[in-house]
């Protein structure tokens, strides 16, 4: 059975999508057969991946609110061993289409089930709120990450978050764990990045990865080409790392298998 990692983090700009689709590259990368998830209506895990979201039939809205499985609206993407399901911009009114619907928080559950079997991860790039899309992803995971973006008020809004966490944990999912805290957008330069590091260790202790992913140009760039970083530029920083959080995240499926 595929793991099912939600990453999210109500904040924008922390890293979510650049996270989502690097991590799920190098999981690809290492041989593990993958599956982006954007549930995101901006779409940028799609693009980031290469896939034209103007190509695109159907989408994770489908999925939503009308019932589609998982797959029939999986696309293959640039990368070997990675799938996707692309958002478009059509997602932008599933929050509020779904406040009606019957078991409005676990469709994305449903309809991931008879594809868990065929991957050995599910990545799902969660968008900047805790609405219902976030809800679907945290009810249909096996666990969560949290990506903190090393600045001023780092964990502000995090106890937020993990109280979704534990609201979820209470009545929709109770085996959700949290997969772990990744740090990102390190300035190596500045003071600022190491306290920040020194404060999110002290709240999470060893939830924290070890694999701290620097402010990296190439990895800004990487997406205006629909590449993932490995694919983008495999010798830079930014791949080394995505790597290197793959493997952390693999071991770590390991030991709770
Ligand atoms: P989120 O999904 O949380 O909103 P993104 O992953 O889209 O955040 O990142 C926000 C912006 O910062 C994007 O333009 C992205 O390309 C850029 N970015 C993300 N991580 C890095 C990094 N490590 N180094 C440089 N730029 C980054
Ligand atoms: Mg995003």
């Amino acid at each position: 059975m595929g793991r099912v990692i939600a990453v999210a983090n109500q904040k924008g700009g922390v890293g979510k999508t650049t996270s989502a689709v690097n991590l799920s590259a190098g999981l690809a990368h290492l041989g593990y057969k993958t599956l982006l998830v954007d549930i995101d209506p901006q779409g940028n895990a799609t693009s980031g991946v290469g896939v034209n979201k103007a190509d695109v039939d159907h989408c994770i809205y489908n999925v939503l609110v009308e019932d589609y499985e998982a797959k029939d609206v999986i696309v293959s993407t640039n990368v070997d061993q990675l799938d996707c399901i692309p958002a478009t911009i059509q997602l932008a009114g599933a929050e509020i289409e779904l406040v009606p619907t019957i078991s409005r928080e676990v469709r994305l559950q449903k309809a991931l089930e008879s594809s868990v079997g065929l991957y050995d991860f599910i990545i799902i790039d969660c968008p900047p709120s805790l609405g219902l899309l976030t809800l679907n992803s945290l009810t249909a995971a096996d666990s969560v990450m949290i990506p903190v973006q090393c600045e001023y008020y780092a964990l502000e809004g995090l106890s937020q978050l993990l109280n979704t966490v534990r609201l979820v944990q209470k009545h929709l999912n109770k085996s959700l764990e949290i997969e772990g805290v990744l740090l990102t957008m390190l300035d190596a330069r500045t003071n600022l990045g190491i306290q920040v590091i020194d404060e999110v260790k002290k709240y999470f202790q060893d939830k924290v990865y070890q694999s701290v992913i620097p402010r990296n140009v190439r990895l800004g760039e990487a997406p205006s080409y629909g590449k993932p970083i490995l694919s983008y530029d495999p010798k830079s920083k930014g791949a080394d790392v995505y790597l290197e959080l793959a493997k952390e995240v693999i071991a770590h499926g390991e030991r709770v298998r």
